[in-house]
């Protein structure tokens, strides 16, 4: 099913680094239904509702909506909050930064440094070395497991 949508997603991309510039109505033809709601509308999934929350796999975290490098899994932290935390992004210019003011809060809104999808807010309670907490919504994250680490586990195995 990922892959149908991913296939549907011309601008999706792991290697292409350009901004994508898209019309809301242009994304609700291409993202899935909850992928839209979160990254176009800045919606917020259920706390405790992604399986992402409590992964301990090996890997590289993309933007669902692009395909952009995001945040790597020995950055992900237990942070008990809901959703999948991170202390940190894979570089600089991975994720973007705007003040939010909604419900009543001064937060920070993260976003997709590529495409400006929503992902989620930045909280300065987070673990060294950084002390942020990314706080990003599961569902605009794909996830790919390290092929190195896993040949290396299967060879333990043995
Ligand atoms: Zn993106």
């Amino acid at each position: 099913m990922d892959t149908n949508n991913k296939q549907n997603n011309p601008v999706y991309s792991r290697n292409d680094s350009t901004q994508v510039n898209l019309t809301d109505e242009e994304w609700k033809k291409i993202l899935p239904k909850d992928v839209y709601a979160i990254a176009r509308q800045k919606g917020t999934e259920r706390p405790g509702s992604s399986p992402f929350e409590h992964s301990h796999e090996i890997g590289t975290f993309y933007c669902a909506v692009c395909g952009n490098a995001l945040f790597r899994s020995d950055t992900k932290f237990e942070s008990g909050c809901g959703w999948p935390s991170f202390y940190e992004p894979i570089s600089r210019g991975s994720i973007i930064y705007a003040a939010d003011h909604g419900y009543g809060m001064d937060r920070t809104e993260v976003m997709c440094g590529r495409c400006k999808s929503h992902l989620g807010h930045v909280f300065n309670d987070g673990p060294a070395p950084t002390g942020l907490r990314y706080c990003i919504n599961g569902v605009v994250l794909d996830f790919d497991k390290a092929q190195d680490a896993e040949k290396s586990y299967n060879e333990k195995d043995k």
